[in-house]
């Protein structure tokens, strides 16, 4: 199918159910309501002169027209490219040439983003760029009105001339090791990964699903947006951006059975003063990606957010994005120290980096995927596809991970984040999950800096859970000691009251490696 045709098929099948509300502005559509505020949409595309390929930027926070213009796209056969709502002007440039946008729908302005005077910073650089469409402005009201000019029919027609292997969707990577690269997509990339994560956590027509999670990145758009409409489930919007207080009210409000978020989020959340007197009984599954989760956050997920059979995936914006996920039924220690077993329909091996060469069961290397799953390429970067899809389509991930006897899979890290000191591998994420067990430490990251004899040395980098008493390097030592190899323990300390991020929510390592590289 095509994603039109997926939608079709839900509105059909559930015409009166919920498929999206708004939360914070109260706004809500049924099946049958969003199907029409998606062609309208659509219609109003085509009146622009938008054609099939043609590329249309998303910049906006989250909200019902960013789901709109999402299906809208899809339907007509353009390319949505979706821009990180933090880029800043010159990276809103870059992604706006590098993709050759003609129209581009954005935010008016975020909280202290004002969108549209960064727009006009950049629009003069940019000739491919004709018109900017934006939301909760007069010249979105003129965009959709626009749509009257177009005759219906028209949407049926171009149905017909849409394959389901269409590029669709440009996704840029969420940059945590590096520059984002844009993953171009299709309709059978994004739209079969959402109903198979979808599927994988038992929705149907009874779900309603919180996404406090950016549309932006494909966490919110593919596992949240099309898992949800794919098996006829409600998309529950709590804010245009991440708050812990609006996701848990939506929750409840809502009476939503189902949350998204990165670890980082559910921390939040789970730490909000007056948490307990949130009633989320209505949440019995979730999901939670992107970065490992620590055990501690697990166990209180599952037993003080009800979330009996939330699943952990892992996945990257190449791969549509998931492909590996837990079973609703898996034990606590399965959800805690893997991410799942592989999808249906999806491959995964495990290999040497250094050779290629495909390891036996238990042996940390790289995980390397294939399926329908992997990415079409980048966007005209055939280098920097050729590296990272080889010729038999296995996409090398670049993470570090062992399968088990019984198929799941460990993630020991990313092979970028590895620290090697004097000689020794050190994998940050066991030192972390150590850490995190200390009374003193609300979140902790740990990273590789230079040292002069050994290469690299270990670096905590702590938030303390009462800043006027942060832990000491002495208190942190003392309690490794006997309990990780000498080697591992940090020899360096840093407080911080936040980690640097990015949108997706993930700790830019690579920025706290930089700052922190020499002693402050
Ligand atoms: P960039 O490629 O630009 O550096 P990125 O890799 O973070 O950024 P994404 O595609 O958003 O961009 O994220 C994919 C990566 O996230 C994976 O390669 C992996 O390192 C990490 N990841 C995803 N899910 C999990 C998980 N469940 N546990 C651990 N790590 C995960
Ligand atoms: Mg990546």
């Amino acid at each position: 199918d095509t994603i039109g045709a997926n939608l079709d098929r839900a509105i059909a099948a559930y015409p009166e159910r919920e498929a999206l509300v708004d939360v914070e502005s109260g706004r809500r559509w049924t099946y049958t309501e969003f199907g029409a505020a998606v062609d309208e949409v659509a219609l109003g595309l085509l009146a622009k002169g938008v054609r099939k390929g043609d590329r249309v930027g998303i910049w906006a926070v989250n909200c019902p027209e960013w789901v709109l213009v999402q299906y809208a796209t899809a339907r007509i056969g353009a390319i949505m490219v979706n821009i990180n709502p933090a880029y800043r002007a010159h990276e809103l440039q870059y992604v706006l040439k590098q993709a050759g946008i003609s129209l581009l729908v954005a935010s008016l302005a975020h909280k202290t983003s004002d969108y549209r005077s960064l727009v006009d910073q950049v629009r003069g650089g940019c000739p491919e760029l004709r018109e900017t469409v934006y939301i909760a402005d007069p010249t979105w009201d003129a965009f959709t009105a626009g749509a009257a000019s177009v005759p219906q029919d028209r949407l049926a027609s171009l149905a017909g001339e849409l394959s389901c292997d269409d590029p669709v969707n440009i996704q840029y990577t969420s940059g945590t090791t590096g520059f984002p690269k844009g993953a171009t997509l299709s309709h059978h990339n994004i739209l079969n990964n959402g109903y198979w994560v979808g599927r994988t956590i038992g929705y149907t027509e009874q779900d309603r699903v919180c996404l406090p999670v950016p549309f932006y990145h494909c966490f919110g758009m593919v596992m949240g947006n099309l898992g949800a409409t794919s098996h006829g489930a409600c998309i529950v919007i709590p804010a245009p951006s991440f708050d812990p207080r609006a996701t848990l009210e939506a929750v409840q409000q809502e009476r939503c059975t189902s949350l998204y978020g990165v670890p980082t989020m559910f921390i939040a959340e789970l730490n909000l003063p007056g948490f307990a007197d949130y009633d989320l009984s209505s949440l019995r599954t979730g999901i939670m990606a992107g970065s490992p989760c620590p055990v501690e956050v697990m166990k209180r997920v599952v037993g003080e957010m009800h979330m009996e059979q939330v699943s952990i995936c892992y996945g990257m914006t190449e791969t549509s994005p998931v492909s590996l996920q837990t079973r609703m039924d898996d034990d606590l220690e399965h959800r805690t120290g893997t991410v799942g077993r592989v999808l249906p329909h999806i491959e995964v091996k495990i290999v040497d980096p250094a050779t290629g060469v495909t390891l036996p069961r238990g042996a940390a290397g790289e995980l390397c995927t294939r399926g329908y799953s992997v990415m079409l390429g980048y966007w005209n970067e055939p280098e920097k596809t050729a590296e990272a899809v080889d010729t038999g389509r296995w996409m090398h991930t670049g993470d570090l991970a062992l399968m088990r006897e019984d198929g799941y899979v460990e993630i020991v890290g990313r092979i970028k984040d590895m620290i090697i000191r004097g000689g020794e591998n050190i994998y940050p994420r066991e030192i972390e999950e150590f850490l995190y067990a200390h009374p003193k430490i609300a979140d902790v990251q740990v990273v590789g800096v230079p040292h002069e004899r050994y290469g690299e040395e270990v670096l905590a980098c702590v938030i303390p859970r009462d800043p006027a008493d942060p832990p000491t390097l002495e208190e942190l030592r003392a309690f490794c000691e006997g309990q990780l190899a000498h080697y591992k323990i940090p020899s360096r300390l840093q407080t911080l009251d936040a980690f640097p991020m990015t949108v997706s929510g993930k700790v830019r390592k690579i920025e706290l490696r930089e700052r922190f590289a020499e002693p402050v």
